[in-house]
C-alpha cells in the first residue's frame, strides 16, 4: 500500500477521493468504487503502485492514435482496476476484479526502469493503458515526469471520468490521449458503466483547451449505441466542440464479460463513417476490420490516401513536414 494522491480528509475518519468524477467518500476500511483505493486510518492509499499487470512495446495504432508519430512504437503500461464497470468490457480481466474484491496482481516496475525499458526497445512514447489510467495516477505521473526529461512522449487513452483536478495535475506531462465517447446517452453510461456522461463530455473540452493532442473512440454496440440519432448527436459533438480536425475511430463490439451480443456488422460501422462524413469530420477511422479502406488516412483537400495502414500496420506515409505530398495542404496532427 502506498499513500494516494488527489483526496481529503473529512469528518470522522471519512475520506473523499478527487481522483475522478465518482468522488466516492469511504469509510475507514472501505474502498471506492474502483477497488483499488482504500481508506486506512483516515489516509488513502493506492494498492496498485507497485503492481503493474501488463506491459508490452505495441504499435501506437493499437491505441488507437493515428494522427500522433505514426509508424512509431509505444510503450504500454497498466494495472489491474477500472472506476468503470462496462459490462461489454473488451478488458474485463484486467479492469473488474478489484472491484469483487479478487487479488490484484502485478509487480513493481520504477519509474526508471520503465524510461529504460522504452529507450531500450526505441520507444517515442509511454502509454498508460489497458484498464484505466486514472486509477493508478501515482504511477503516470511519476513516470511520465521521468519519461518527459528523457524525451519521451506521454500518452492517456482512458474513458475521460477524471475530475478536474486529476487533468490539471496530470496536463503538464501529458501529450496525446485516445478518449473513450461509450454513447451520447446518460441512460447508457448509468446502466452499462457505472458512469455519467456530461463529465467525459467536460473533459473532452477541457483536453481540447489544454491542447493535448487528442482522438476518440467509440465502440458500437448493436441495438444499445447504434441508431442514426445517437451517431448523429457524437458526430456533432466532436464537429462542434473539438473541430472538424479531431479523428473519431469507430470500433467493432465483439461479445465479451457480461454483453453476448453479435459482433457489429461492417454496414453499421459503414453506416456511422457515412455519418461522421456528412457532419463534416475529416478524419473518420473503422477499427477491428482490417483490410478496410477506411483504416487509411485521407487527404481532406485532395482526397489522396495520406497514411496506407492494414490493421495495426502503416505501410506507407505520404506526409512531409506535416502537410500532405500532393496538395501540400496541412494534415492535423503530430507527424514527426
Ligand atoms: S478513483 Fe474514482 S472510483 Fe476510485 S476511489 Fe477515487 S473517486 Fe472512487
Amino acid at each position: 500500500m502506498h499513500p494516494a494522491i488527489l483526496w481529503k480528509r473529512l469528518d470522522e475518519g471519512l475520506a473523499q477521493c478527487e481522483l475522478c468524477s465518482h468522488f466516492c467518500v469511504l469509510a475507514l476500511g472501505k474502498s471506492g468504487k474502483c477497488g483499488v483505493r482504500v481508506n486506512q486510518e483516515g489516509t488513502l492509499y493506492t494498492l496498485v503502485k507497485d503492481k503493474i499487470a501488463a506491459l508490452n512495446v505495441d504499435p501506437i495504432e493499437k491505441k488507437p492514435l493515428f494522427h500522433f508519430l505514426p509508424k512509431s512504437t509505444t510503450l504500454s503500461l497498466g494495472t489491474m482496476g477500472c472506476n468503470f464497470a462496462c459490462t461489454f468490457c473488451q478488458n474485463y480481466t484486467l479492469s473488474q476484479p478489484p472491484k469483487h474484491g479478487r487479488p490484484i496482481y502485478g509487480e513493481e516496475i520504477s519509474p526508471k526502469q520503465l524510461v529504460s525499458f522504452a529507450r531500450q526497445y526505441n520507444c517515442a512514447s509511454i502509454s498508460y493503458t489497458y484498464s484505466e489510467p486514472t486509477i493508478f495516477i501515482e504511477i503516470v505521473l511519476e513516470t511520465a515526469q521521468l519519461a518527459k526529461k528523457n524525451n519521451l512522449k506521454n500518452i492517456l487513452v482512458t474513458n475521460g471520468f477524471q475530475s478536474k483536478k486529476c487533468l490539471q495535475t496530470l496536463n503538464a506531462y501529458i501529450d496525446a490521449a485516445n478518449v473513450d465517447l461509450k454513447s451520447f446517452q446518460e441512460s447508457f453510461y448509468s446502466s452499462y458503466c457505472d458512469g455519467h456522461l456530461k463529465p467525459v463530455l467536460n473533459n473532452l473540452e477541457l483536453i481540447k483547451k489544454m491542447g493535448w493532442w487528442l482522438e476518440l473512440t467509440t465502440l458500437i454496440i448493436p441495438g444499445l449505441n447504434d441508431s442514426e440519432q445517437e451517431l448523429k448527436q457524437i458526430a456533432s459533438f466532436i464537429y462542434n466542440h473539438l473541430g472538424p480536425d479531431t479523428p473519431w475511430h469507430i470500433s467493432r463490439y465483439h461479445p465479451a464479460y457480461k454483453k453476448h451480443l453479435p459482433p457489429t456488422p461492417t454496414s453499421t460501422l459503414e453506416k456511422a463513417y457515412t455519418i461522421g462524413k456528412e457532419i463534416g469530420l475529416n478524419y473518420v477511422y473503422l477499427g477491428n476490420t482490417p483490410g478496410h479502406q477506411t483504416e487509411n488516412t485521407f487527404c481532406p483537400f485532395c482526397g489522396k490516401v495520406l497514411i496506407k495502414r492494414y490493421g495495426f500496420q502503416v505501410q506507407e506515409i505520404r506526409i512531409t513536414h506535416n502537410s500532405c505530398s500532393f496538395c501540400q495542404q496541412k494534415i492535423a496532427g503530430i507527424f514527426a
